[in-house]
């Protein structure tokens, strides 16, 4: 009977070895055949356990050990506690790309985004704030593209209003879709902007029944859902939308506490010249200020400058409000926490606590890794990818999507990725791993272009993220074996055989459909089952050499075989050829 063991999420191999009664030098030999080097000390995942136990043979149960609760101090504030203060709503804008997000946000917040943005779609997450009655909003501007998955998994967990956007023109649309499904999943309230009502095909009604196929009923289709009417464009409705999210926000009774050490999330974070590392933070607890201590992540800091998103420097941020700080003393991953402390040196333990938990992950293989790796040994073929950005947003959302292209075939492997200008040691990193450097929305240094010229590495750059990718799943593409297609060209009845021998057959008799040409192939069927598969060597129209045969035509064939086929009057004869055609990609769905 299979033995259990109990482990952890993440274990290290020396605990693992003792758990599995195999030496510690037998699992660490098994990673290094998939590729993976690995000592002793260093941690694998429970995936990565499952999948190891397989690998060895091993007759052993694996059992996820329930991770101890976090501590008090992780836990988010009681709804009771007194020192809960009023907080405004944070609003998350989503919807299918062109259906005017951005122009909704501009409008609202007025602010200029959309001469900002690459190719007119929103790159990475960015924060506004509106005033409306006297209380404020603030709107988080989650990208259009599909591909941004990753971002806007990560945007909407933020928030307690989403705001689908749907232009009534076109109604919903494949984005749409993705949106309401992802919309549903979260917690926050929905409501939809019916916008571009200006345009004369705007249909509200057919959009509501469009919602209603994908389980969004609307309030007068006797659901619970609020749809708007608007037009982004021509600010009409706006101010309904407005109220209704500040109502929203009442019946949720929006809270937070107010008066501990500050709490947040990062949004983004990039290198801005002048002020070094910022990020845009949204703070969630407690208030921030100007001078205090935080941790971010794995890393950590004092926060030498703040600003609030319309601009202005800022002395503190209460929650709800999104921030941008400087003072880091690294740039922070999309999605951290933000911990105020109460000095530096907690800052700094509690920042260096979390490194080691993140050194573990990141030597705890995944699943999906070890299964890639192990996969590989089946002559997958792959792209070699270095992938540098200029802020983690959008390094994650391309890097996310990029694995999303892999099958069984075909896979990229991304050796090398960063934040920031492309350096030496990528160009380096890129000639030794023979892979490609792709990066976005930065220049690349005229240094770093010569040094990668001579050593025939090849740069890419990119200013809107689908066409990184585009161009990364056409390289997957060209790697694929093609596509056989088989093109009929017509059957023929046999009404005589002339001649057979090992190398050649030559009947004859009426083409019954389609058109025949040179090359081809033919296949001879005989009550419904093949024979035999040859090549038509010749054609002909009675005695003469025929460039095509038509439908109805009598003519004489040659076919070109490898043993002597015995061909029967009545036989069908089945011609075609083969073409190839370069394969696509599927596109993955979300
Ligand atoms: P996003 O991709 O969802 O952020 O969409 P944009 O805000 O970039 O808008 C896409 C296009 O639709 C732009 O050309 C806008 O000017 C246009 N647009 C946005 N809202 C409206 C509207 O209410 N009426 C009309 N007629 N056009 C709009």
């Amino acid at each position: 009977m299979a033995r259990t063991i109990e482990v952890g999420s993440s274990v290290t191999i020396r605990q693992l070895a003792d758990q599995l009664d195999v030496s510690a030098n037998q699992l660490v030999a098994e990673l290094f055949k998939n590729g993976i080097v690995a000592t002793i000390n260093e941690s694998v995942d429970f995936d990565t356990v499952s999948i190891l136990i397989n690998e060895l043979g091993l007759d052993v149960d694996v059992k996820l050990l329930a991770e101890s609760p976090p501590a008090v101090s992780e836990k988010a504030p009681a709804r009771t506690n007194p020192k809960l203060q009023e907080r405004p709503p944070v609003v998350a804008v989503m919807g299918h790309v062109d259906h005017g997000k951005t122009t909704l946000i501009d409008k609202i917040c007025q602010t200029t985004n959309l001469e900002k943005e690459s190719g007119g779609i929103t790159q990475h997450i960015s924060a506004h704030q509106a005033e409306h009655k006297g209380r404020s909003i603030t709107f988080l501007d989650t990208p259009g593209h599909e591909t941004f998955a990753a971002i806007r998994q990560h945007g909407a967990i933020l928030t307690d209003v989403i705001v689908i956007v749907v232009a009534a023109d076109e109604g919903v649309g494949p984005q749409t879709v993705e949106v309401i499904r992802f919309a549903k999943a979260t917690e926050a309230k929905i409501i939809v902007a019916a916008n571009k009502i200006d345009k004369p095909e705007a249909n509200i009604e057919r959009l509501k029944t469009q919602l209603a196929e994908h389980e969004l009923l609307v309030e007068d289709r006797g659901g619970q859902i609020v749809c708007l009417p608007l037009s982004a464009k021509e600010g009409t409705g706006l101010n309904d939308l407005l109220d209704m999210i500040l109502l929203t926000a009442d019946t949720e009774e929006l809270k937070a506490d107010f008066s501990g050490l500050a709490n947040g999330r990062v949004i983004d974070a990039y290198s801005r010249k002048g002020l070094g590392l910022v990020a845009l933070v949204l703070i969630e607890e407690g208030v921030l200020r100007v001078g205090s201590y935080v941790t971010v992540g794995s890393t950590y800091g004092r926060v030498r400058t703040m600003n609030s998103v319309v601009g202005p420097s800022i002395s503190q941020a209460t929650p709800s409000t999104p921030v941008l700080i400087s003072g880091l003393k690294e740039l922070p991953d999309f999605g951290d926490s933000l911990r105020a402390a109460a000095d530096e040196k907690s800052a700094r333990k509690l920042a260096s606590q979390k490194q080691s938990v993140q050194e573990a992950k990141v030597s705890g293989m995944t699943n999906r890794e070890l299964l890639r790796i192990i996969d590989r040994r089946n002559q997958i073929d792959e792209v070699n990818l270095i992938i540098k950005a200029d802020v983690k947003g959008s390094l994650t959302a391309i890097t996310d999507s990029i694995c999303a292209f892999d099958n069984n075939e075909v896979a990229s492997r991304i050796v090398g990725t960063g934040v920031g200008d492309v350096s030496e040691k990528d160009v380096w990193l890129a000639k030794t791993s023979g892979a490609v450097i792709h990066c976005f929305n930065l220049a690349v240094p005229l240094d770093i272009q010569r040094l990668a010229q001579s050593q025939g590495v090849e740069v890419k750059s990119h200013s809107v993220i689908y066409e990184l990718l585009d161009d990364v799943k056409q390289a997957l593409e060209a790697l694929l074996p093609p596509e056989i297609i088989r093109i009929d060209l017509g059957k023929l009845k046999v009404q005589g055989v002339f001649k057979s021998t090992r190398s050649s057959l030559i009947c004859g008799g009426q083409l019954t459909g389609g058109k025949l040409t040179l090359p081809a192939q033919a296949d001879l069927i005989r009550s419904g089952d093949k024979i035999a598969t040859t090549e038509v060597a010749s054609l002909k129209k009675g005695d003469s050499e025929a460039g095509e045969i038509v439908k109805g035509e009598l003519c004489g064939i040659g076919l070109a075989t490898k043993t002597k086929i015995n061909a029967q009057i009545g036989d069908t004869i089945e011609f075609y050829r083969q073409d190839s055609r370069p394969r696509q990609l599927e596109t993955p769905s979300k």
